[in-house]
């Protein structure tokens, strides 16, 4: 059998992968339109910033492992169309290939909303490698100017990481958002407060509530106020590629519809990662997730079942997501109480500030946690800000969640204590039991 994929982002890789894995016999071809493949886009905004050393470094599938797995590679051609009736793809030098399953894995492109002069302006985005090269050379050229300044529209994870860098890199930042806090997917106006307040400096400076309305030669434009700029950064979000799916003919909303199984309404067509739509475990709704975690995970039952009888699924996602920014690491799983809200959902939650081992211990770090729990006393959502102990703790949360746990449960939850190590009562622990106190649940 015959298996294409479209798109070596991670993951086309993946999904390509599990397949030759798990059928050694069948053909296995990725086709991707760039010459450059198999980098880490997380890791492009620490390499601006200098904690990785350059881009090389960054490859996480070299093009040799790949073909050393036995699949082929397609490069620079661009797929123009699906014939799902012959079950063809057709590239943009004319070729047809056939497929018995197809997987699409196209990715996401970044978002540039319809401001006023932004078509004309010189602005970056960061996506693929090259724009990050593009965004080096202009750092390097400003390393020669007195008192740089830089503009960096949206204060999601990737302009926040953005403005770290450049702030790094000795350039003046303003970060102009429009919602009313930093963050505004991860968390919530106490935690963005805190953490705008920790990350805030007098090279990166953060503005909330501001709404860009236009761009002139060096200047944003605010509803407030106006900002001069060397450099001007994009980060308004990413949309799902999926004009290939629609002009098949196949279901799409805000990304490709697919099933648990990652089929689209194709039952021979597979989507997975930054291009699908896929359901969140608590809302029961789906929605695009665009993380690498998610494109991993979506790309291996994709993979999987394009040559599988039996077939694998996935039941969702909580957008389990952490950031690195000035030092200081924030993760989230699950609803916000903003979501929550928003969904009708009544929850209580509970909020701790608390040092990450005994006050005895030498080295300890600062950790501040909130836990969210709904009427039936399920976990549904939590927010850590600290250091990077927080993410054990947040995947230890998500699994909590996925599983269905009760707070009770993570009351009596069994952890591992000594005094140099950890606390012996665990923060999650305590604030399951806060927020039992506050449903009005009595200790047993
Ligand atoms: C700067 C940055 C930082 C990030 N940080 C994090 C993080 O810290 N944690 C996290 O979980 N996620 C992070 N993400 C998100 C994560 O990187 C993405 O969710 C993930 O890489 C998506 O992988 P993908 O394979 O679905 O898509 P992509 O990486 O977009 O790959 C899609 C591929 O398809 C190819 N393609 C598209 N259309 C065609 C066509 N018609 N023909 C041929 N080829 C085609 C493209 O060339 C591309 O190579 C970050 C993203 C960015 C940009």
């Amino acid at each position: 059998m015959r298996v294409v994929v479209i798109g070596a982002g991670g993951a086309g890789i993946t999904a390509a992968i599990e397949a030759k894995r798990n059928n050694g016999d069948a053909e296995v071809i990725i086709v991707d339109k760039r010459k450059r493949i198999g980098f880490a886009p997380c890791a492009l905004p620490y390499v601006l910033a200098g904690d990785i050393k350059s881009f090389d470094d960054i490859i996480e599938f070299p093009k040799n492992f790949i073909e050393e797995q036995g699949i082929k590679l397609l490069l620079e051609k661009t797929v123009i169309g699906i014939n799902r009736s012959d079950k063809k793809v057709i590239l943009d030098d004319n070729q047809e290939l056939n497929y018995d399953s197809l997987i699409l894995a196209v990715g996401s492109h970044s978002f540039i909303p319809p401001i006023k002069g932004v078509e004309g302006a010189e602005l970056f985005t960061l996506k693929t490698i090259e724009d990050a090269e593009k965004l080096k050379a202009r750092i390097d050229e400003l390393k020669t100017k007195e008192n740089p300044k830089a503009v960096v529209i949206g204060a999601g994870f990737i302009g926040l990481e953005m403005a770290f860098a450049l702030a790094k890199n000795n350039i003046n930042v303003s970060v102009i958002e429009v919602a009313p806090y930093i963050l505004p997917v991860m968390l919530d106006e106490d935690f963005a407060k805190i953490v705008k307040e920790k990350i805030e400096s007098d090279k990166l400076r953060i503005f909330c509530s501001e709404k860009v309305n236009s761009i002139e030669k060096n200047l944003v434009i605010t509803d407030k106020s106006k900002y001069e700029f060397d450099l001007l950064v994009l980060a308004t979000g990413v949309r799902a590629n999926s004009d290939i799916a629609k002009n098949a003919g196949l279901e799409v909303n805000k990304g490709i519809v697919v099933n648990e199984f990652m089929q689209t309404s194709d039952k021979n067509i597979y989507a997975c990662g930054d291009c699908i739509e896929i359901n969140n475990i608590v809302l029961n709704k789906k929605n695009p997730s665009q993380l690498a975690t998610t494109a991993l995970r979506t790309g291996k039952i994709a993979g999987y079942n394009a040559v599988s009888n039996e077939k694998k699924s996935l039941k969702g996602v909580l957008n389990t997501a952490v950031t690195k920014i000035m030092g200081l690491t924030i993760a989230s799983t699950g609803l916000t109480e903003f979501s929550a809200t928003k969904n009708n959902i009544e929850f209580v939650k509970a909020t701790i500030s608390s040092k990450t081992r005994e006050d005895y211990a030498t080295k300890k770090n600062e950790l501040i946690a909130k836990l969210i729990i709904n009427k039936e006393k399920r976990i549904i959502g939590s927010q850590i800000i600290g250091d990077d102990e927080v993410v054990p703790m947040i995947d230890l949360l998500a699994l909590a969640i996925k599983s269905g746990l009760s707070a009770d449960e993570l009351v009596m939850m069994e952890h591992a204590y000594s005094p140099l190590t950890s606390p012996v009562r665990s923060q999650i622990s305590i604030l399951a039991e806060l927020c039992l106190k506050k449903l009005g649940v009595k200790k047993k």
